[in-house]
């Protein structure tokens, strides 16, 4: 399939770089969870022909995890790809230019924003939606990626509520532990709260909370080497006062293991030209998906340090293509 069959393609031979390709679009979305494929349906319906390239994860996130039973509008529940697939059919629907390609380079230096995908093609774009996602992050176990889905998760919002009534460890001294582990406490029997120094790094109020929290337990200075179990998450293995005389390998038994430690948003290709907060998260004007460069918008979970969620991806998605419409309008 030619993918660039609607547009003017131009090759650029005074390019140092022979197969650089060139073209011009009117908006054009980066990353296809359910921030790029909502802002694709508001863009197209809006008739601003948008093209979305996809990154690498076509889907997003939700394309790891099996079900999905808080999007509103699935009273079932869905599983993760085959609603990733209906966001895509529906943005096609309305004849948004979906293509695989990821970016590589960006120039937001001029009143037209240049991208570059894959080293190769330059898209000139008089609006350009940012919606790259977060990047959960993990310990870097073997038994993390095998028992993805049957018992490891990255978020307790999402997955909690399949642990009703049973025992969970969350790994973390952060804010985010905290916050987990107290939404957890609310639903599980017991929580594991294993955290690898002596003290919390959370701000003192979620700290009090956690205290307050009767079935959650502290594992001080403990660390997790392996998971186990036979169909899924039974147990965890931890090293307890790693390197001192102390030391001591201690088991513990478990039905879900949350992880707990940060995301990395997926913003270092904008970093140049786009104001983020210390983590990474890029910076929009409150309220708004407007970012530090007229006419680049962000939406969804790079953008988002507190909610991460399917909901409030698309949700900002749509504010994203709103926000490139209107600014659209102006320009003319
Ligand atoms: C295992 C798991 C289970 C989850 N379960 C739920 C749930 O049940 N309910 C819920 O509401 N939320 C859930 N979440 C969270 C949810 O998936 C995210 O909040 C949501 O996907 C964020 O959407 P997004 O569009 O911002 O980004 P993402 O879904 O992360 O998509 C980012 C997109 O950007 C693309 N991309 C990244 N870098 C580039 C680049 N350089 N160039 C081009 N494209 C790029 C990627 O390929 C991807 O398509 C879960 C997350 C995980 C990991």
């Amino acid at each position: 399939m030619d993918i660039f069959k609607k547009l003017d393609v131009e090759k650029d031979t005074h390019s140092k770089n022979s197969l650089e390709i060139k073209e011009k679009v009117k908006c054009l979305i980066i990353g296809s969870g359910p921030a790029g494929y909502t802002a694709a349906i508001y863009a197209s319906r809006a008739n601003l022909n948008p093209v979305l390239y996809t990154g690498l994860q076509m889907g997003g996130q939700l394309t790891t995890t099996t079900d999905v039973d808080n999007y509103p509008g699935y009273p079932g529940g869905i599983s993760g790809p085959k609603m990733m697939e209906d966001f895509k059919r529906q943005a096609e629907r309305f004849g948004a230019d979906v293509r695989f390609g990821i970016a590589t380079s960006v120039d937001f230096s001029g009143r037209t924003h240049k991208v570059t995908f894959d080293d190769n093609k330059v898209v000139e774009a008089d609006a350009v939606i940012i919606a790259t996602g977060a990047t959960a992050k993990y310990l870097g176990l073997e038994s993390e990626t095998r028992y993805a889905g049957m018992g490891v998760s990255a978020c307790a919002t999402c997955d909690g509520f399949f642990y009703k009534g049973k025992t969970v460890a969350v790994v973390g001294g952060g804010d985010t532990a905290a916050e987990e582990a107290t939404y957890l406490a609310g639903l599980c029997k017991k929580v594991y709260l294993i955290v690898r120094r002596h003290e919390l790094r959370a701000s003192k109020a979620m700290q009090n909370k956690v205290f307050k929290s009767l079935n959650i337990e502290i594992l001080w200075e403990h660390q997790t080497i392996d998971l186990f179990g036979e169909n899924g998450v039974e147990g965890a293995t931890l090293i307890k006062k790693k390197g001192t005389p102390e030391e001591e390998t201690v088991k513990i038994k478990i039905d879900g293991f949350f992880l707990a430690i940060g995301h990395t948003p997926n913003s270092d290709v904008f970093k140049e030209y786009l104001e983020t907060d210390q983590v990474g998260y890029i910076k929009t004007i409150p309220g708004t998906s407007k970012t530090n460069v007229e006419g680049v918008f962000a939406a969804g979970d790079v953008q988002d340090p507190h909610y991460r969620q399917a909901v409030t991806a698309a949700g900002s998605g749509c504010m994203a293509a709103i926000d490139a419409e209107r600014y659209l309008s102006e320009l003319k």
